[in-house]
């Protein structure tokens, strides 16, 4: 379960992104996060994984407070957060296998990690994850000789294989045609309840939000203005 409790973020820019937001994340639940370019969605996302340190606030991931953490327990508390990302962030000369083993590691040490051996469980779980997530057969191809939405999918497996605690997607259909995008929402929603974890998606396409989320919050200038279900914003519009 993710507590985050009063999060502030002003930039040295003077920018206030976030301005005071308290969000509940829990059980397998899909969370979308919606708002016009600006709102603070992908400033919500990188406080959470720790790409920014918040200006204030609190952030629970399984009743560990994430905020002070630095070094091993930071890496460690990482480990439990599934990042997506909307340009997937593939390795783009590593195989698929290579991208959902080798993890969110950088270019470099992802080479590294290539020459060793992996694990055989690694590799046989790997397998599995990339059958679920309909890469099965692929896991040879490199990732630049994949479509988007195929990239995507490895984004998704890479996530998954590291059994996170809440996977966090930062706007996953944006470089997606409206087919696509729709096939990779209901992918990441099942996934979500067949593992028991929730997901929050920053998205900006209000459609998707409203037939894939169990919950919708919008954002807008760091604030929290609407939370309720795809039919109580219905009602709203
Ligand atoms: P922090 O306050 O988290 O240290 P900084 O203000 O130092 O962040 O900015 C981090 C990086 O983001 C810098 O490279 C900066 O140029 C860049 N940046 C500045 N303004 C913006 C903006 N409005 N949107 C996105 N990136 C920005
Ligand atoms: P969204 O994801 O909803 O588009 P962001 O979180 O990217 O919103 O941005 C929220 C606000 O913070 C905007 O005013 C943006 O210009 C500012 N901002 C984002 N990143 C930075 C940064 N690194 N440095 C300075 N300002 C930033």
């Amino acid at each position: 379960m993710l507590e985050v409790a009063d999060l502030r973020k002003t930039y040295s820019t003077g920018d206030v992104a976030l301005n005071g937001v308290d969000l509940t994340v829990e059980g397998s639940e899909t969370v979308a996060m919606i708002g016009p370019s600006g709102a603070g969605k992908s400033t919500f996302i990188r406080c959470v994984n720790r790409l920014t340190e918040p200006t204030s606030g609190e952030i629970y991931l399984d009743g560990t407070e994430l905020t002070g953490l630095k070094n091993d327990a930071l890496r460690s508390a990482r480990r439990d957060i599934g990042m997506i990302f909307q340009e997937y962030n593939l390795v783009e000369r590593l195989t698929v296998m290579e991208n959902v083993l080798t993890g969110r590691l950088g270019h470099l040490s992802a080479w590294k990690a290539f020459r060793r051996d992996f694990p055989a469980e690694d590799v046989d779980r790997a397998f599995e994850i990339l059958d679920r997530v309909g890469l099965g057969g692929m896991e040879n191809k490199r990732a630049d000789e994949l479509s988007g939405g195929q990239r995507q999918r490895v984004g998704i497996a890479r996530a998954v294989i590291q059994n996170p605690k809440i996977l966090l997607v930062d706007e996953p259909t944006s470089s997606l045609d409206p087919e696509t995008s729709d096939v990779v929402m209901e992918l990441l929603t099942d996934i979500a309840d067949e593992r028991g974890v929730p997901v929050l998606i920053n998205i900006h396409e209000v459609d998707l939000a409203r037939s894939h989320a169990d919950r919708i919050v919008g954002l807008h200038d760091g604030e929290l203005v609407f939370e309720g279900t795809p039919g109580e914003l219905d009602d709203r519009s």
